[in-house]
């Protein structure tokens, strides 16, 4: 009872000198009296202080039974402590593992879904660029150009925000590419809104625009290609 309830750690290490360690040591006598044997008379000390607590004869210059018990106890409660959270921790291991794994799955189970949801959005940005380049050749006004966009996000309503949204919970290794492909798809904007201008002025010219286009097209498609690799990586890996 002794030896598991102080662990084998000195009651006198413990309470003067903070020493939480093993020690060879002795079941000690806490009033010296080696008739009583009983569970709050008996103290785990290492060999130097058992010795030293049995040869003081004054206890008022030597460690008092009263403090000895003190410290005995407050070190029983500590080994408690650390026995009780060591047993917890492994009566949840089990929990933590399943925990573990199904935070796995739902990560396999969001990485297809990016993967679906990546391959839409390059899909629309590779529509709204096709019909720019019909803008571009004077194909089409500048209303169905913007009809054309407008219809392809009522189709796929929020998707470019679900997709980053799900990068940023559960794929943030994948922030940098998504912000490149992101940059590369924003041009097309830009370019919008030049021929826009070009639409409003006199004259349309707008097939000056169509190497800026692409370019544009080509780069966007080069990082929207980088990501859904990247997504399927992590696909395959899972
Ligand atoms: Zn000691």
């Amino acid at each position: 009872m002794v030896l598991t309830s102080s662990a084998r750690r000195c009651a006198l290490c413990f309470g003067l000198n903070h020493d939480f360690s093993e020690k060879s040591g002795q079941i000690a006598h806490v009033d010296k009296n080696r008739s009583d044997s009983s569970y709050d008379n008996l103290v785990w000390l290492c060999l130097e202080h058992h010795d030293r607590y049995d040869s003081r004869t004054s206890q008022s210059k030597g460690i008092t039974k009263f403090e000895l018990r003190d410290y005995r106890d407050k070190l029983y409660a500590v080994v408690e402590n650390i026995t009780e959270n060591l047993s917890r921790t492994a009566q949840i291991a089990p929990d933590l593992e399943r925990a573990q794994t199904d935070q796995d799955t739902k990560r396999n189970e969001r990485a297809e879904e990016l993967y679906l949801l990546v391959q839409g959005w390059s899909a629309t940005v590779s529509a709204i660029y096709r019909n720019l380049h019909l803008l571009v050749e004077d194909r089409i006004t500048f209303n169905d150009h913007l009809d054309a966009v407008i219809s392809l996000g009522k189709n796929n309503p929020g998707e470019f925000a679900k997709l980053s949204m799900i990068v940023n919970m559960y794929f943030p290794e994948l922030k940098l590419d998504l912000a490149k492909a992101q940059i590369a798809t924003s041009k097309s904007s830009q370019i919008t809104d030049k021929l826009r201008e070009e639409w409003e002025s006199d004259y349309y010219d707008g097939y000056r625009y169509k190497d800026e286009l692409r370019e544009a097209e080509a780069k966007m498609h080069h990082y929207c290609r980088l990501l859904l690799d990247r997504v399927a990586d992590i696909v395959r890996s899972a």
